[in-house]
Parts: C-alpha cells; sequence; structure tokens
C-alpha cells in the first residue's frame, strides 16, 4: 500500500499542482483522490478548524479518511451528486454555503475543480461573506423543553444550524449556545429554507 505522502505527490505532480504554493493560500484548499478520500488539506483548513473549536463542527479529519463521511447525513446527496456531475461533465462546479460560528455568519463560495489525470478532486473553499449576525436571526436562550425531543435528541440544521423546536411547529430557532457547547444528543436535519436551498 503507498502512504499518503506518496498518493499525494504522485497526484500533484500529474495534475501539476504545486502544493508548497495551496500552503500559503489563504482559502481553504484540499485535495480528495477518486474515491474521496482526503489526501491533502491546506494550513488555512487547520487554522479554520482552530478558530471554531467547539462550534461542533467536523473539520477535525485525518487525511485518508472519507470526504463524505464529514459531510452531514442530510447533505450527502447533494455533495455526491456534485462530485458525480464534475466527474461526468469535466467542469468546474461552484456552490455557495453557510459555515457560521455562533457569532459570525460567513458564507463560502466553493468551487471543485476535477483532477483530470487522476480522477481526484481539488476544492477551493474561499470566504465570500463573514459578518456578525443581522436581526433576522434573534438568538434564542436554548430552554431546553423547547428543543429537546424524543430520547432527548436536539435536531439542528446540518447548513445555517438553526435548532428545531420540538412542539411539532416546525419553527426552527437561531440558538447560538448550541453551537458553541453542543448538545449532548444532536441529530442533523435540514431546515424548511436550507432544504430548498439543496434540493428545490
Ligand atoms: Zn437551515
Amino acid at each position: 500500500m503507498p502512504t499518503i505522502d506518496r498518493i499525494l505527490e504522485e497526484q500533484a505532480r500529474i495534475a501539476g499542482i504545486a502544493i508548497e504554493e495551496l500552503e500559503s493560500e489563504q482559502s481553504i484548499v484540499y485535495l480528495v483522490d477518486a474515491s474521496l478520500r482526503l489526501i491533502y488539506c491546506n494550513p488555512a483548513w487547520d487554522q479554520f478548524a482552530i478558530r471554531n473549536n467547539g462550534d461542533g463542527l467536523q473539520w477535525n479529519r485525518p487525511r485518508g479518511s472519507g470526504l463524505l463521511e464529514a459531510i452531514a447525513t442530510p447533505l450527502r446527496p447533494f455533495y455526491e451528486e456534485g462530485f458525480r456531475k464534475v466527474r461526468e461533465t469535466g467542469e468546474t462546479w461552484e456552490h455557495n454555503f453557510e459555515c457560521s460560528s455562533s457569532e459570525l455568519y460567513r458564507v463560502y463560495h466553493m468551487q471543485v475543480r476535477p483532477l483530470e489525470a487522476t480522477g481526484g478532486f481539488i476544492v477551493i473553499n474561499s470566504l465570500l461573506v463573514e459578518t456578525p449576525h443581522g436581526e433576522d436571526r434573534e438568538a434564542m436562550p436554548g430552554v431546553a423543553d423547547l428543543y429537546l425531543g424524543q430520547e432527548d435528541i436536539v435536531t439542528m440544521c446540518s447548513h445555517c444550524r438553526r435548532t428545531r423546536t420540538s412542539d411539532g411547529s416546525q419553527r426552527w430557532d437561531w440558538v447560538p449556545r448550541y453551537l458553541e457547547a453542543p448538545p449532548e444528543r444532536v441529530s442533523h436535519g435540514l431546515c424548511t429554507s436550507c432544504v430548498g436551498y439543496f434540493y428545490p
């Protein structure tokens, strides 16, 4: 079995990518192989993970692990389909997604480009918006009774990270507290507006 470093070296060489340049790139850049296993993440990835430590993000992924497993279940079909299209058409896929913290509203612009020589992909996430949350996100205190569902599971949106009320009303609230310290048992869903965004 060739080591990850060996595979990376080989893929970068074939695809004509200068890893040294990615090392100093501000955008979060990563490479995956043809089976969507992470083979390289640049330092911007790590810095992002450190800055957001405690936000419950799944960024602590060792190289060699599957990218799709790092994506919340409700969003997997969307990303699978996106990568499939890039592979099929050879065209770059562009998509904007939210990656907010409790304090900051952030939107990233994602580009997925095929590495045709290797069957892998390079993914570039550039910060598009970073601003304090607006008034449309009234911070709710996170009174447990309002959000604890069956078996004490709290359901949060995989994308905007709002929390679903457990009264069956399908209302999704902005509860910053749950981003800072995720509830013990979280289930990932998609709120009504994000469902429409990903699966129109
Ligand atoms: Zn949402």
